[in-house]
């Protein structure tokens, strides 16, 4: 009789380069199963996300993952019990909670005798192996990045093929993707839907897509919200439909220039993000410089409101925000100005923004958008120093000269004169929402709040 494992998926949900799935589908018959635990804190545009990306992964495993909802010990407990589980596999999780729930697994299930297999699917370097001469983790991305992670002897593992053919273990039970209340909100799911395709089929065709029209020209184009040089990867990338394993050696096919290098050292940012929360536990609720605990951040509601419906009166800041609204996603370069904006123009405190996100992102992803908000609030390793306040009508006519970005996602300012679309104030008779406040002195008074926790 052939062993049975089980093999959980978490954010993996991709078949190829799979190495826990590979692992089990050469072990026995597997029974793959996905579990939206019950202390699961994730948004509602991630929820949106999840659960297009677990049935588009049902299909490609001919209709054979199974969903659970609840507490994740007792219902892998309770299926290695009742159908003679002998080895339970999965792909390690680098985010501090949920890798003390994998420990707590993996001791329950050998006190039963269930062997236990792990991998890592979503990293290129694991936190542990990359460390200063001294032994300490490095806080700085450049070094870590270039003298820790490049410099190593191995390069990166490369794909793995896995084959579709899985002999699957016959389980009779399967229940409803809805069971997991992934997709509730069928409005904003409609309108946010529209402007992906989600799926290991599609991450994959994403890549390529790039690779061919959006890679030459990265390094200084990626910094423009109107233009075609981002891969828009990020989503796929935080659930795993394709792993960065695969984005970097197809990368790494082309001769590497000025561009493909950035464009890794991106994803370089993001194993950053991941070794800062794996060395620094707390870094998505505590400042990493403790100084900043003592910053004298000032909450109001009107204005943050204001600032999350992208009605502040200045238009790369609505424009940002409205795309975040509309599309689960923001520019890059754009995610930079409206937090600096919430954080300094507004001194509201990082976690609102944070939370903001966290609820509206279809990336949101606990590492990267933990380390990018201390980033941009200076309070991060190797951070922006707070004094560098981004002047947003500076920003948006340097990355959106003709106003192309703003005039996507704000119709009011469709038609409205270039020489005025980043400060429409200026132009009499125009319908559009006053500025919430003086560039100038909130930013004399950031500077001053700045002061008091300087030293
Ligand atoms: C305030 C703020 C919050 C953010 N929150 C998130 C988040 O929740 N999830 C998330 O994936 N990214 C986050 N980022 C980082 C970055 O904005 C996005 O990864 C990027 O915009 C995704 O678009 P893309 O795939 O087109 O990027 P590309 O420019 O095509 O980059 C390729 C990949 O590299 C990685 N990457 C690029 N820039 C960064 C970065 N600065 N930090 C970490 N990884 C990076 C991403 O995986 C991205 O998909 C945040 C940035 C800021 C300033």
């Amino acid at each position: 009789m052939s062993k049975t494992v089980l093999f959980w998926f978490k954010n993996d949900l991709r078949i190829n380069d799979n190495p826990g799935l590979n692992f089990s589908s050469k072990k026995g018959l597997v029974l793959p199963i996905y579990i939206h635990d019950e202390n699961s804190k994730i948004g509602s545009a991630s929820k949106l996300w999840l659960h297009n990306s677990l049935l588009s992964l049902d299909k490609s495993l001919d209709n054979n993952l199974n969903f659970f909802s609840g507490n994740s010990l007792h219902i892998i407990l309770s299926l290695c019990k009742k159908h003679n589980i002998e080895n339970v596999v999965w792909n390690k999780s680098f985010e501090p909670e949920l890798s003390s729930l994998e420990s707590k697994i993996e001791k329950s299930l050998r006190k039963i005798n269930v062997e236990v297999n792990k991998f890592n699917a979503s990293l290129l370097w694991e936190p542990t192996d990359v460390l200063k001469s001294d032994g300490l983790p490095y806080k700085v991305f450049t070094p870590f990045y270039r003298k820790g992670c490049l410099s190593l002897s191995d390069e990166p593992r490369k794909p793995i093929h896995v084959s579709r053919n899985i002999n699957f273990f016959s389980y009779n039970e399967k229940k409803p993707i809805d069971l997991l209340g992934l997709s509730d909100n069928k409005k904003w799911n409609k309108k946010i839907l529209k402007y992906w395709d989600i799926g290991e089929f599609h991450a994959k065709n994403k890549l390529l897509n790039f690779i061919s029209q959006g890679l030459i020209g990265y390094k200084k184009l990626r910094d423009f919200p109107s233009g075609k040089n981002n891969s828009m990867l990020s989503p796929h990338i935080h659930f795993g439909e394709i792993s960065v394993n695969q984005i970097w050696h197809e990368i790494k096919k082309h001769p590497l220039d000025k561009d493909s290098d950035h464009f890794l050292s991106e994803i370089g940012w993001r194993e950053f993000s991941y070794y800062l929360l794996h060395h620094f536990k707390k870094l998505d609720e505590e400042n990493f410089q403790k100084k900043f605990d003592n910053f004298p951040w000032r909450y109001d509601e009107k204005l943050f409101s204001l600032w999350k419906k992208g009605k502040t009166g200045f238009p790369i800041i609505d424009a940002g925000m409205r795309q975040l609204w509309e599309t689960g996603y923001i520019h890059n370069r754009v995610r930079m100005i409206v937090a600096s904006f919430l954080v300094k123009n507004l001194q509201i405190h990082w976690h609102h923004g944070r939370d903001w996100f966290w609820e509206c992102l279809v990336d949101a992803d606990l590492a990267s958008n933990s380390a990018s908000w201390q980033w941009v609030a200076g309070s991060g390793a190797d951070a922006a120093p707070y004094f560098r306040i981004f002047n947003p009508v500076l920003q948006s006519k340097k990355f959106d000269l003709n106003g192309e970005y703003i005039r996507k996602y704000i119709p009011e300012l469709s038609q409205t004169e270039t020489k005025y679309i980043h400060t429409p104030w200026e132009q009499k008779n125009i319908d559009y929402y006053e500025p919430i406040i003086d560039l100038y002195s909130s930013r004399e008074e950031a500077l001053k709040s700045y002061n008091q926790i300087k030293n």
